[in-house]
């Protein structure tokens, strides 16, 4: 039902699925750097179109997928469900009359504050992102890790000094804008943020009380700007502050010390380890193809009894070698 050729392909459709190059028409899950390319034609959300364009060019053509709606290509039904990865994000149900076949793309189980909570459908064949596929990436419960950014950042503001959050542009920041404006801080953000946060706005996602950074702290306003990183997280007019990284990362302790910050916090937009297997079995495929993660995965997937691979023919050799 699907090759592998530098990228995830349907078969019959000749349809590419998150493909880095060019393609005549391509499923985009959503507009993070690592799953987006010029395509002739996307397949996206409505949200997701938003974002791509916003990032690629706005003279770029969308097929908009609504959740749940599906739309026929060729032989195949094709339909979007909500991936809880960031606004828009996707999966994508192939059917073909035959199999169906579930691609996740990236997402993660759970409430979320600015994205779609995912919706799993079954399918035959899953190919599942597996970014925390090790046991050690086990997060604590969501609201002790809220309440530990809540902490940090009240207590920073007591003192006088401003806390700066780094998370990605797009969806991590709005998820951490979200959660501190609902607790009472005001924030303020990194030019990039705050245009990606303006679309999240515009797709009927109330952010709170935020604003751009327009060069000086404000008492009482947390800042959020881009991660370590990148070269551009630097801000001017900060003096005093209390770094604080956002990623599911952060469960290795060294993490910090890594990124440069005094804390790191294991916020994530990712399923942790349980969540992968959680998703299997809500699943319940006939064949699983991991992406975007450890080669052990596959090994615990076949420990507990499935039919697990990975999506990589040259990562398969590692398998039957
Ligand atoms: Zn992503």
């Amino acid at each position: 039902m699907f090759y592998y050729d530098s990228g995830l392909f349907l078969t019959s459709a000749r349809f590419g699925l998150d493909v880095r190059r060019r393609l005549p028409r391509c499923f985009v899950s959503h507009a993070h750097a690592d799953h987006i390319a010029r395509h002739e034609l996307v397949y996206a959300t409505p949200a997701t179109a938003c974002l791509y364009r916003h990032r690629l060019g706005k003279h770029h053509r969308v097929e908009e997928m609504g959740y749940g709606r599906p739309i026929e290509l060729g032989e195949l039904r094709l339909t979007a469900y909500p991936a809880g990865h960031c606004l828009g994000s996707a999966m994508l149900l192939a059917e073909d009359g035959q199999q169906s076949l579930l691609y996740t793309g990236d997402f993660k189980l759970g409430p979320s504050a600015t994205a779609e909570p995912a919706e799993l459908p079954r399918a035959d064949i899953l190919v599942m992102e597996s970014t925390f596929g090790q046991p050690r990436y086990r997060l604590p419960p969501r609201e002790t890790i809220v309440a530990n950014l809540l902490e940090l950042v009240h207590d920073a503001l007591g003192q006088g000094i401003t806390p700066v959050i780094h998370a990605y542009p797009l969806g991590k920041s709005q998820e951490v804008t979200k959660l501190l404006t609902q607790a009472g801080v005001s924030v303020l953000q990194h030019d990039a943020i705050f245009e990606i946060s303006q679309i999240y706005e515009a797709q009927g996602v109330d952010l709170g009380d935020y604003a751009r950074y327009a060069g000086t702290p404000l008492a009482g306003h947390a800042v959020v700007t881009l991660p370590r990183s990148t070269h551009q997280f630097r801000l001017p007019g900060l003096r005093q502050t209390l770094s604080i990284a956002t990623t599911g990362w952060a469960i290795d302790p060294s993490t910090k010390y890594r990124l440069g910050v005094d804390h790191a916090i294991p916020l994530s937009d990712h399923a942790d380890f349980d969540e992968l297997i959680e998703s299997v079995r809500c699943v319940r495929p006939r064949e699983i193809y991991c992406t975007h993660g450890p080669a052990e995965f596959v090994d615990h997937l076949r420990d507990l009894g499935f039919n697990a691979f990975p999506l990589e023919p040259s990562r398969q050799r590692r398998l039957f070698s």
